[in-house]
């Protein structure tokens, strides 16, 4: 199964692409994660895309077009694999289609997370991480049963994006707007595209979406 988690930051595709790496067993390929990385790693990949991050804007295409198409020729992305925050751009989805055809592969769906920008920014900018297993925390939605430590690990340490703050939030809705949202009619024309209620309840959201996956599951 090949899929693209498509929506604006802050929809919840990080958590439905941890649900779907687990419940599929396929690879997660997450830019933003790798980009963080690679920014944490000072890479010179890591020096373009650091200031360009912390603005809300997009890195160039030719660097997350090069970071997929090296990434998907790894073994672990043979059987399929979940795309999160990537493409962001026409360019990018041109470049994933090429790169796909070479492969012999195409994409199964589009899933769509639709969320309000309202709804957005309020769940962007209070959210926070443990910083050693990495799960998600909310001040207002999500606090860790005993405060200050981590549900599933245990760890006390917390941290927050630098790109969650309310300024770099409304830029990064902006740059979804302008940039991203053209591929929604872009893969609706290609007959991939499937859109969910990104404002419902987690829970809610995964059920949809195993709906659609299981379409696809009684054809083949
Ligand atoms: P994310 O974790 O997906 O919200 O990505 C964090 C930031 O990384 C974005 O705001 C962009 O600056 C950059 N980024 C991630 N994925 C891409 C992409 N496909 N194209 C360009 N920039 C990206």
């Amino acid at each position: 199964m090949k899929l693209i988690l498509l929506g604006p930051p802050g929809a919840g595709k990080g958590t439905q692409a941890q649900y779907l790496q687990n419940k599929l067993s396929i690879a997660k390929l997450s830019t933003g994660d790798m980009l963080r990385a690679a920014v944490a790693s000072g890479s010179e990949l890591g020096n373009k895309a650091k200031d360009i991050m912390a603005s809300g804007g997009l890195v160039p295409d030719d660097l997350v077009v090069d970071l997929i198409r090296n990434r998907i020729k790894q073994p672990d992305c043979a059987n399929g694999f979940i795309l999160d925050g990537f493409p962001r751009t026409l360019g990018q989805a041109e470049a994933l289609d090429k790169m796909l055809k070479d492969q012999a592969m195409e994409i199964d769906f589009v899933i769509e997370l639709k969320v309000d920008d309202a709804e957005l920014t309020q769940r962007i900018s209070g959210r926070y991480s443990c910083e050693k297993c990495g799960s998600g925390y909310h001040d207002n939605f999500k606090q860790p049963k005993a405060e200050g430590v981590c549900d599933e690990c245990g760890s006390e340490k917390f941290t927050r994006r630098a790109d969650d703050k309310a300024e770099t939030v409304a830029e990064r809705l902006k740059t979804y707007h302008k940039q991203t949202a053209p591929l929604l009619p872009y893969y609706k024309g290609h007959g991939v595209l499937v859109s969910v209620d990104g404002m419902a309840e987690i829970a809610e959201v995964t059920r949809q979406i195993d709906d659609i996956i299981k379409t696809k599951e009684k054809i083949i």
